[in-house]
């Protein structure tokens, strides 16, 4: 990182520290001593995205958001909750170093997180999701539940 004020090529950093998307930065320019902070975005590796039918497409962080505010409808669900769920997502998979994953991954995933927020919108996610073709698979996501939920919202 050059120097903002003198234009030496090298700085030397002083101190990191993480905040939002960011990584801050204090530096020093050994040549005029001067002090300056940046802040660098963190890059999250490209994340793909592995569908039933076997196609592949870049992880779509709106779409996802999407599938969770229909879900969501009417529910007692807030929209930085929702993000913090994407937020989440996108973590998770960073932190594992993982360029590839699965829908079927991310939908399980975002349902753990659901089902601790609010339970309907758990059950509505699920059923779009998992695509619930047997009414079987259906009838155990919500029978999961227990027995406090039933019949809600229909
Ligand atoms: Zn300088």
């Amino acid at each position: 990182m050059r120097c903002p004020f003198c234009g030496e090529k090298d700085t030397r950093v002083l101190d990191s520290r993480p905040s939002e998307n960011k990584i801050r930065r204090r530096r020093v320019c050994d040549n005029c001593q001067k002090r300056f902070t940046t802040y660098e975005a963190v890059e999250l590796p490209m994340l793909t995205v592995e569908k039933k039918d076997g196609s592949v497409q870049p992880f779509d962080r709106n779409k996802l958001m999407e599938g969770i505010f229909n879900a969501i409808k009417k529910r007692p669900v807030t929209a930085v909750q929702v993000q913090g769920i994407v937020d989440a997502v996108e973590e998770r998979y960073a932190n594992e170093m993982r360029t590839s994953v699965t829908t079927t991954e991310i939908g399980n995933f975002v349902m753990e997180q659901l089902k601790e927020i609010d339970p309907v919108a758990y059950v509505r996610f699920a059923s779009v999701y998992q695509d619930f073709s047997d009414v079987e698979g259906f009838i155990n996501a919500v029978s999961e539940l227990g027995s406090d939920h039933k019949k809600e919202d229909k």
